[in-house]
């Protein structure tokens, strides 16, 4: 991100577990192109992986980390490749991208305990309030199907409704205009915490209905596809630059 952004810096912070013991040192990842325009927005994935894969069917295999190619590293490619853009096409938005730490050090059913990086971030907003948040998890899979993050739509309906007929507008055909689970992802905190209009792509069914790869050892990056990372990355990109 240095070789690409205006300003780039970490902002640390510990995390106890209460359930499991422990205490976590981590840290987002800031970055900012253009700060000082009027309109700004924030775009952001969890760049830490579940250091567990605890839906796994082995037991043996439980106490393993994942390798998060989709749970983690998706949302994080884009972006990079974002940063990327920016750096070659200066735009007249602000643009903030985050890596948030801690996502998924949660336990099952206890939605607080995830997305510590962005609980943090939100509580100690370390940049002036964005316009609104975009964030990307789980983007990668070969079979991308993404509706409408039922939260998303609830607490930013005008953002998702603008975002998902941009995606209709493009032809994406990742992007179901139907609503889909809810999901405490990192846009909750946004929102919550800061009062940040923030919307969430996700798409949970990895790679479909019947099967899922989610938090065990098979998410790996042949399971993902770089057109599932472009059709995002072309959808963000005429976002931010405006494009119809
Ligand atoms: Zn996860």
């Amino acid at each position: 991100m240095e070789a690409s952004a205006d300003t780039v810096w970490t902002q640390p912070f510990t995390y106890e577990d209460l359930h499991r013991g422990g205490s976590y040192d981590l840290q987002n990842i800031i970055a900012r192109f253009n700060p000082n325009a009027e309109k700004q927005i924030l775009l952001g994935a969890h760049w830490d992986t579940r250091p567990w894969s605890d839906k796994e069917s082995d037991i043996d295999n439980q106490d393993k980390p994942i390798i998060g190619a989709n749970d983690g590293a998706s949302g994080v490619a884009v972006l990079l490749e974002i940063a990327r853009v920016l750096k070659t096409n200066p735009t007249e938005t602000g643009v903030t991208i985050v890596f948030f730490d801690g996502e998924d050090l949660g336990m099952s059913g206890e939605n607080r305990s995830y997305a510590q990086g962005s609980q943090y971030f939100a509580k100690n907003l370390p940049i002036p309030k964005p316009d609104h948040a975009i964030i990307l998890d789980m983007v990668g899979d070969k079979h991308l199907h993404l509706p409408i993050e039922r939260l998303s739509y609830r607490h930013a309906p005008r953002l998702a409704r603008e975002i998902w007929k941009l995606a209709n507008r493009l032809n994406l055909p990742a992007f179901d205009q139907s609503l889909g689970y809810s999901i405490f992802d990192d846009h909750v905190p946004l929102w919550e915490f800061a009062e940040i209009p923030a919307i969430d792509i996700i798409d949970f069914d990895y790679p479909h209905k019947f099967a899922n790869y989610w938090h065990t050892q098979e998410d790996t990056p042949e399971k993902c596809s770089p057109a599932s990372l472009e059709q995002v990355g072309t959808l963000l990109t005429h976002h931010i630059y405006g494009i119809e």
